[in-house]
């Protein structure tokens, strides 16, 4: 069942310059529980595709189907999560962890009870009354998954999560998201312009142009049953993957 669908999306941002058109006629699907990436040269659109499917941006024209139903700025069925973790210093772990339903005014138990969980599970039990600061980055990033998560959303938009972090940690965090993101069995769409990430991470991959983007390509990544992100790296397919991928991009950069 495709979860998140586009056809013939395009949108204009409107600005004291005139008119910069960032998408045009986007059409692609996405499966329920899978993971893709969508890749392409900086400033193409990426981030903008991200915030038309959270219902934040009007496309100009197009159709956005989420769940199947036309998506609206009021659904709760995407979750974002940020290249910068956004916790709050003064707030405790389990206060960040929470704050989303705090200010969504959720009463209902079963949500706190699944982010207590969620720390519990996912290596973070004994950190719930210890602040940001006392965190390392990758751990931070992993709190900050677990807040987009407490609020059960079935899609999680990941935008750049793991740019701000240094390479090795970037390493650990992909499988560490990896492993939550399968376990929770939630459908993950990440925006990034590192093409060995989107393949170690995804079982699709949507290649853009560069601006207005349109998509050039569209690859099927089959490399999730190799193992971990880490470990897929050294499967032969996915230096091949990199150099079409890479080619795919460099192509349209000269034009
Ligand atoms: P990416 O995520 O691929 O780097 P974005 O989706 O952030 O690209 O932006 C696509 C293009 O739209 C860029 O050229 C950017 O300058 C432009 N853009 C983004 N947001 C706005 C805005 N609010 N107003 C005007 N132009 C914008």
């Amino acid at each position: 069942m495709n979860i998140v669908s586009l056809k013939n999306v395009s949108l204009s941002y409107q600005t004291k310059q005139g008119e910069t058109q960032a998408l045009k006629d986007i059409s692609f699907d996405i499966k329920k529980g899978d993971f893709v990436s969508i890749v392409g040269p900086s400033g193409c659109g990426k981030t903008t595709i991200l915030s038309i499917i959270s219902g934040i941006l009007k496309a100009s024209s197009g159709d956005i189907l989420v769940n199947g139903e036309p998506v609206s700025e009021k659904s709760d069925i995407t979750g974002y999560m940020f290249q910068r973790d956004l916790l709050l210093n003064w707030r405790n772990i389990y206060k960040n962890v929470t704050l989303g339903l705090e200010i969504k005014k959720i009463k209902d138990k079963s949500y706190y009870e699944y982010a207590d969980e969620l720390l519990d599970k996912y290596g973070l039990k004994n950190f719930k009354k210890s602040y940001p600061n006392e965190l390392s980055g990758g751990m931070r990033q992993r709190v900050a998954l677990i807040r987009t998560l407490a609020l059960k959303p079935e899609v999680l938009l990941l935008d750049e999560p793991f740019s701000a972090l240094d390479y090795q940690t970037r390493l650990k965090v992909c499988d560490d998201v990896s492993e939550i993101i399968d376990n929770e069995k939630k459908t993950a769409i990440l925006v990034t312009h590192d093409i060995s990430e989107a393949i170690s991470l995804s079982d699709k991959i949507i290649v853009l142009s560069g601006r207005p983007a349109v998509v050039k390509k569209i690859f099927d990544v089959n490399l999730k049953s190799y193992g971990s992100p880490l470990k897929r790296r050294e499967h032969p397919e996915f230096s091949k993957l990199f150099d079409s991928i890479w080619k795919e991009i460099q192509t349209d950069e000269k034009g």
